[in-house]
């Protein structure tokens, strides 16, 4: 099977979403080699096995998968081809404190040292209609402008990129916990940011933090 490790760890863990998204909205991939497997379109997240996971090279084509690929496949290939770092996964939610930072068009400030799991500010990319190649171009143009691996995109959600699958689930539930964190502060009081210097402490420290 075409990229079976690939649309193995898309049957895997799509189930993920369902704790970070409405309904059915979101999707993820995950790359292998120059082709990305990714989430069928409009389907529950425990609904397809891997023969039915869509698989699309990175000119956009799908070479193999019974099901339709997610409608926001040029924002997945766009992310894939334009990252200078070669990125393994993709994950994008509605998820809601993240998506009301889209709404307020704000981007999320260093509040916390967690941020620097992502960059040291979390972009909004701008709005265009989902899945057109327009909001593709935003969402990448959004992401090296801040040197960051995840984006809010105005009035729509979340859009969080990793070096695999497992990393990129996880920085998404830290953005959003990190938006929730915002809101809640900002809704009492006035939100005081890290220094740039505190930053660059924490991700120095990150490079020897866990087993
Ligand atoms: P798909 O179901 O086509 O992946 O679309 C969901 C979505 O979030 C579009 O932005
Ligand atoms: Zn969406």
């Amino acid at each position: 099977m075409i990229a079976e490790d690939a649309r193995r760890a898309v049957v895997e863990h799509a189930p993920d979403l369902a704790a970070l998204t409405p309904g059915r909205t979101g999707n993820l991939s995950v790359r292998e080699g120059d082709a990305f497997a990714v989430t069928p379109t409009g389907v529950a997240y425990d609904a397809f096995d891997a023969a039915d996971v869509p698989v699309v090279n990175l000119e956009g084509e799908r070479v193999a998968g019974e099901m339709k690929p997610s409608s926001e496949v040029p924002m997945h290939r766009h992310i894939y081809r334009g990252h200078a770092e070669e990125p393994g996964a993709i994950v994008h939610t509605h998820s809601p404190m993240s998506t009301t930072m889209g709404v307020l068009r704000e981007p999320l400030p260093p509040i916390h040292y967690m941020i620097v799991a992502v960059g040291k500010r979390v972009p909004v990319a701008e709005y265009a209609p989902y899945g057109t190649e327009e909001l593709a171009a935003n969402v990448v143009a959004a992401l090296e402008e801040a040197d960051a691996s995840a984006s809010f995109i105005e009035n729509h959600g979340l859009v969080v990129v990793a070096d695999d699958v497992e990393t990129a689930v996880e920085n998404t539930h830290h953005v959003e916990s990190l938006a929730e964190l915002y809101l809640r502060s900002r809704s009492v009081g006035d939100p005081v940011e890290l220094p740039e210097s505190e930053l660059d402490t924490a991700i120095e420290q990150f490079e020897s933090y866990g087993q």
